[in-house]
């Protein structure tokens, strides 16, 4: 089967100076290799016209498919549209069916329709249209010498909609694609590095047709299977009985045998077990409260938490002692447990876990240096804290500190209640 290979031209100032990050491409590229297409470049463009028709000349000489975003805009630096028209001989016309949607946005907003707004709805005459459900500005899909070209908006949310409801339906109908089959799992607590080491000999026992991809965060490992091959169900069985070996040689560190988050992991097995959370943090600030709230259905399992990050706010509201705070200090064992079991206690629930760390640049000592952290999780049974270790950098700290602790509930969670 001959292989479908793409290109994606991104369009915008924004993104070659920086001031926008190219959000799209991560998209698109995962989407195409869950279809099978292989991506084979990312080209970035200003808005100018000649770079954009020399990417379009450039890009179609050796691909079968070419993804544009950004440009598609109604202010005057958005010029995609008239470079299309200048690439393939064709003039803008209004689109009634792209007009209607635009007239149908502005009325929900209860905004008049300005001759700007109706420029959106003006598109090259040789395109087919690809209806927008969540913006003004259609997709736009071309033909040339065999080589289809597609023009989305930069709006993440608008090309994400498009590439999935439109583009790659019809992309599929286009081409043959080959069947894929994937299996993801997620890791908590080991290193990329130390799980590569684990999983040499599998990996090299794999067939040509299955690959195994790494995909690292902070505190979790995703690994995942992928299988290419001609026939849906024998590629899904092959694949199946390779990810049973590794979930087998994961075990240990395994949060879950699919692709979800750990949040939604630790979510669930609460969820499962009828049981409530409740946090209290101080490094973090909030971010673990945030990583459950952002989940629907979320009022099930968390009942609420306390940023303490004052000792102030620690005695007030946590009812962590005077006399811990001050002889062991707020990033310590017995103030991080008096935390969870004063969060427990106040928001009346089964579990809590806290957090207390040094999250840098500055306030580290060389008893406490910068990235240390201590966690704790309360249950009814008993509360227990571990130390960590983590780098130099604020951001990568809470993120680290928060999916750490995460995932120290979860094996808390399972060890008291069995899987
Ligand atoms: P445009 O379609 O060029 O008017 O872009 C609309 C919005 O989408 C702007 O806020 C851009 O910064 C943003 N945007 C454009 N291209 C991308 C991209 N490749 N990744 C993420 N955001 C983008
Ligand atoms: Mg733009």
């Amino acid at each position: 089967m001959k292989e479908v290979t793409a290109t994606i031209i991104t369009i915008g100032d924004e993104l070659l100076i920086g001031q926008t990050i190219d959000t799209n491409s991560a998209f698109i590229g995962q989407e195409l290799t869950k279809a099978g297409i292989w991506l084979k470049r990312r080209v970035a463009v200003g808005d100018v016209r000649e770079e954009i028709l020399d990417a379009l000349a450039q890009q179609s000489r050796d691909n079968d498919i070419i993804l544009v975003t950004g440009g598609l805009g109604p202010t005057a630096d958005d010029i995609t549209k008239p470079a299309l028209c200048a690439y393939f001989g064709a003039s803008l016309v209004v689109h009634e069916g792209a007009l209607q949607n635009v007239t149908d946005i502005f009325n929900r907003l209860g905004k008049p329709v300005t001759d700007r707004n109706r420029r959106q709805a003006e598109v090259p005459d040789s395109c087919t249209v690809l209806p927008n459900q969540r913006g003004t500005a259609p997709g736009l899909w071309f033909e040339k010498d065999g080589v289809v070209y597609v023009a989305m908006p930069g709006v993440p949310h608008e090309m994400k909609g498009l590439l999935l409801d439109r583009v790659l339906p019809k992309i599929r109908e286009r081409f043959t694609l080959p069947a894929i089959a994937h299996r993801t799992l997620l890791i908590a607590g080991k290193g990329e590095s130390e799980i590569a080491e684990i999983l040499e000999n599998f990996e090299g026992s794999l067939p040509p047709s299955i690959k195994l991809a790494y995909l690292p965060a902070y505190g979790m490992v995703r690994l995942r299977l992928t299988g290419k091959g001609d026939e849906q169900s024998s590629l899904e069985a092959a694949v199946a009985a390779r990810f049973d070996l590794l979930k087998g040689l994961v075990a240990e560190w395994m949060v879950a045998d699919e692709d979800i988050s750990l949040p939604e992991a630790v979510s669930r097995l609460l969820k499962s077990k009828g049981r409530t959370l409740a946090t209290a943090e101080s490094c973090t600030g909030g971010a673990i409260a945030q990583m459950f709230t952002a989940r629907p259905g979320a009022s099930a399992l968390y009942n609420g938490g306390v940023v303490s990050y004052s000792n102030e706010a620690k005695q007030d509201l946590l009812n962590v002692s005077a006399a811990t705070l001050a002889s062991n200090g707020a990033v310590s064992e017995a103030t991080v447990l008096e935390m969870a079991r004063g969060a427990r206690h106040a928001l009346r629930t089964d579990y809590a876990v806290a957090t207390s760390g040094i999250m840098g640049p500055d306030g580290g000592s060389p008893e406490k240096p910068v990235g240390t952290v201590w966690i704790a999780v309360a249950g009814a049974a008993e509360a227990r804290a571990q130390k960590f270790s983590f780098r130099f950098d604020r951001a990568r700290n809470i993120e680290l500190t928060a999916h750490n602790a995460l995932n120290f509930l979860r094996r808390f969670v399972l060890e008291m209640e069995g899987e």
